[in-house]
């Protein structure tokens, strides 16, 4: 249920700030067989791709995968995937399960992003992976790869994150 506090929701008929936990979210969905349309149709990444096995499940690898559509148009896809950090980005990324993901992942020309939440209410952030230097990289030892995801990181730590400003009003599910 990280996909109840992680992300914002801005429907005309739900409104949910991101890293905000639904108040309906008390072991599993309180209101689960009535539950927005919002919520019934959004599977996260780990849900909707075969791609990631049970250790990817949000809230054991500390990742919450997203499919991402706004892809820069020189890496002429439709489609990539957004790895946001939402627990210990600094020990997740330096796991070896990780730095392969993204290897293997860039070495197929997937587009990936690395983000970070934004505090309660703000936008996240996020850099893009397939940049030359890490797309070399992917190519020889792992260990070059951590080195660049770690420099990947420290711009997004450095980031300022923005508030969002919510577009509907007046089903605010935020606790
Ligand atoms: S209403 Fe939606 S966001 Fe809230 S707990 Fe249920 S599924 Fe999660």
């Amino acid at each position: 249920m990280v996909c109840c506090t992680v992300p914002t929701i801005d429907t005309p008929e739900f409104q949910k700030q991101a890293g905000v936990t639904c108040r309906h979210a008390v072991h599993g969905c309180a209101i689960h067989a009535t539950r927005p349309d919002v919520c019934r149709g959004y599977f996260c990444g780990w849900r909707q791709m075969n791609i990631f096995g049970e250790d990817w499940r949000p809230d054991k690898s500390g990742v919450f995968a997203e499919l991402e559509t706004d892809i820069p148009e020189h890496l002429m896809s439709s489609i990539g995937i957004s790895l946001m950090l939402i627990a210990n980005p600094l020990k997740t990324i330096r796991q070896p399960w990780f730095v392969d993901f993204v290897a293997i992942g860039l070495s197929g020309s997937i587009p990936l992003f690395l983000s970070l939440p934004g505090p309660p209410g703000h936008k996240g952030a996020k850099v893009l992976l397939n940049t030359p230097e890490l797309i070399r990289a992917a190519t020889g030892p792992r260990g070059a790869v951590k080195t660049l995801l770690e420099k990947a990181l420290k711009v997004l730590t450095g980031y300022e994150f923005s508030p969002y400003v919510m577009q509907h009003h007046g089903h605010d599910a935020g606790c």
